[in-house]
This record gives structure tokens, sequence and C-alpha cells, in this order.
């Protein structure tokens, strides 16, 4: 950071990267209502879309629950529409988003059009428990409420708590589709950390610990960041 940045401070476009179920969604939900920045995920776009039934959301459909990868010009194409919200103009966290070297590249260019610096953070979780923890994730389709069968279940099984409808397997977190969700991450989100570990520091922030013990690292990094 220059001398410049001390007189007009530059928004920040916080990344959160790491393999699906590492607490990307949890960290990012709090830093959002701690911190106030916008939260970005394209994963509930994505699906508020499906729901809605809008084109986007019709071409990602059966994508998503074979556990394949969206295509990145629908996904740049909805990352683009949301960052010019007014909500926006002070700086963004993106949750799930940049997946490919393609997808970082595109966001190197938004985020320089914008005159925003990256804040980039990635979580580290060993894979064993990135299977455990997707596979047994419990989703509310009506009010969106997420449990799991071990390590947050509703009061009655099966039923959440906040509104009483019938808890769901989302068919991207079934045990072979989550493999294929990691290999598809090995395959192609990796060479997103190392893309950006040649442009500046990356923080790591081990994921595999209590999820307050994860904020309190997080905090304490983003403070700086933000200072
Ligand atoms: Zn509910």
């Amino acid at each position: 950071m220059g001398a410049a940045d001390a007189q007009t401070k530059r928004p920040l476009c916080f990344l959160l990267l790491g393999p699906p179920g590492a607490g990307k969604g949890t960290q990012s939900a709090i830093i959002a209502r701690r911190t106030g920045v916008a939260r970005i995920s394209t994963g509930e776009m994505l699906r508020d879309a499906i729901a809605r039934k809008t084109p986007l959301g019709e071409q990602a459909a059966p994508l998503m629950d074979n556990g394949n990868l969206v295509p990145d010009s629908l996904l740049v194409a909805l990352i683009a529409e949301r960052v010019t919200e007014a909500d926006c103009t002070n700086g963004f966290l993106l949750d799930g988003f940049p997946r490919t070297v393609n997808q970082a590249e595109s966001l190197d260019r938004l985020v320089a059009d914008r005159g925003m610096e990256l804040v980039v953070m990635n979580f580290d979780v060993p894979r064993a428990v990135l299977l455990r923890r997707l596979s047994g994730r419990r989703w509310c389709p009506n009010c969106q409420a997420t449990y799991h069968v071990e390590t947050s279940p509703s009061k009655k099984p099966g039923i959440c708590d906040q509104c009483g409808s019938k808890l769901i397997q989302r068919p991207d977190d079934r045990e072979n589709v989550v493999a294929k969700r990691l290999e598809a991450y090995e395959a192609q989100t990796v060479p997103v950390i190392q893309h950006y570990e040649k442009r500046g520091p990356v923080h790591r922030v081990d994921g595999y610990r209590d999820v307050d013990d994860v904020f309190a690292e997080v905090e304490q990094y983003l403070t700086g960041a933000m200072s």
C-alpha cells in the first residue's frame, strides 16, 4: 500500500478462496455483518436464479445438479451486473468466486476498472473433513436455513426449526457429487490460488477449527487490511 492510499483509501474486494465446505459461506456472512461490506455469493445468486427460473437459472440448473461448474461467462455476467449496485460502491466480498484462472483474470479487469484493491484469503481444510461436512449438510428449501446432521442438527430430525418445512439434501451435496466438486476444485481452483500468490500476499486460514476461532483470525487480518 503506497502513500497515496493513506489519503484516498481504495475500496477493497475481498476474496475468500478454498474448497467447498471450508466454511467460506459461514465466514463471509459474519464478515458482511460485522464490517458492512456487501457480500456477493455466486452460489446464492445462482440458486436464486434457478428458483425464479430466469434464463440464466434454466441454463445453470442441470449443470449444478450434476456437480459440474457453471460456465465462466455466465458467472462473470452475473457478478458484473451485481457490483454496479449502490451497496458495492465502498467494496464487496466475493464468496465462491473466482473458481477458475479465467474467472480470476476477468475479475482482475473488473477490480482494476473500478480502482479497487484485492484482499485474498485461502481457507484450508483436510479433504476427509470436507466430505463429512458437505454430505451431512441439510437445507430448508423454504427459508434457506442450513443444518448439519452431526454438528448443527435441527431440533426435530428433518424439520426446519425456523419455519417447520421438510429439510432436504441439496443435490450438489450428495456424496458422489461432492467428490466431483472436490475434483473440480483441485483441477481448476488450486491454480487460482497460485495466480494470486504470484501477484501479492494470500493469507492462509486454517479452516479446520471452531467457527469463532476462524473468525477471530479473519477479523484480525481484515482489520489490518482495512486500516
Ligand atoms: Zn425453513
